[in-house]
């Protein structure tokens, strides 16, 4: 049986909205087509090599948490960038997608090193973004999809020119309530403000991160078997509904 590695960073900082619901579908899914999913908490301090894993996680925190870990993260730039340029899968929400910019400064002004990962920087802006979100993504050239989930941060993340974003918005804030984009994609690590958790309601994302985890670990590019997802799909169009119905309104 092919095993994937996961490393989870930082979870007992940065977990908020049940962002640890994430692995848990990761787990599933995998184990419903005959993969372990083994996942390996990496803390303050704690070795992490590249290409040791084949997905890296990081889930979301208040600014207080994320100031704990912040110039540990950061000291691992060269390592998580030699992992994604290696084809390590990555899912990183809210505070985590921020620090893996080059920095998030804080409504205290305080700048918080980043892993310089993503093309993009946060400043917290006077208003929280709260509010469902559905965003259109095209991961794949020709094949749109739709992401919907929860985002609440106080930070305005620029993309830097010519950076990809994981999807457009079609309801919601986004990276900055005015660009009409969310999140970020560098090879196969994504960003994104999407809670909830993200992946119970967006399976085929859940899939998409399998596919390229297992290619990292088997160097074979191949498609999972599709699963009954009615259950998923219905969350995802109960959630869609209340994004086109409430979302990005402060
Ligand atoms: N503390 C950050 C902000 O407010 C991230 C919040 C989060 O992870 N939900 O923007």
């Amino acid at each position: 049986m092919t095993t994937l590695r996961v490393a989870h960073l930082y979870p007992e900082y940065l977990n908020i909205y049940a962002d640890r619901g994430n692995i848990a579908v990761l787990s599933s899914r995998a184990s419903w087509r005959g993969i372990g999913l083994e996942v390996e908490p990496v803390s303050l301090g704690d070795d992490l090599r590249p290409g040791e894993h084949d997905l890296l996680y990081i889930g979301g925190g208040q600014d207080r948490e994320q100031a704990l870990i912040a110039p540990d993260l950061a000291a691992r730039c060269e390592t998580i960038r030699e992992a994604v340029d290696g084809g390590v899968a990555a899912l990183a929400v809210c505070g985590g997608y921020q620090l893996l910019g080059r920095f998030y400064r804080g409504r205290d002004g305080e700048e918080l090193p980043g892993a310089g990962l993503f093309p993009h920087e946060t400043v917290a802006g006077a208003r929280r973004m709260i509010g469902d979100c559905l965003l259109e993504c095209e991961l794949e050239p020709g094949v749109r999809r739709t992401l919907a989930g929860f985002e609440n941060h106080a930070g305005v993340t620029r993309l830097d020119d010519g950076a990809e974003p994981l999807g457009r918005v079609v309801a919601g804030f986004g990276n900055d309530g005015e660009s009409g984009f969310e999140g970020v994609r560098v090879g196969n690590a994504l960003g994104t403000y999407l809670h909830g958790p993200l992946l119970p309601r967006n399976a085929w994302l859940a899939d998409w991160i399998l596919e390229r985890a297992l290619e990292h670990r088997t160097g074979e590019r191949r498609e999972l078997r599709p699963l009954a997802d009615e259950l998923e799909d219905e969350a995802q169009n109960v959630a869609a509904a209340r994004a086109r119905l409430r979302g990005g309104r402060y």
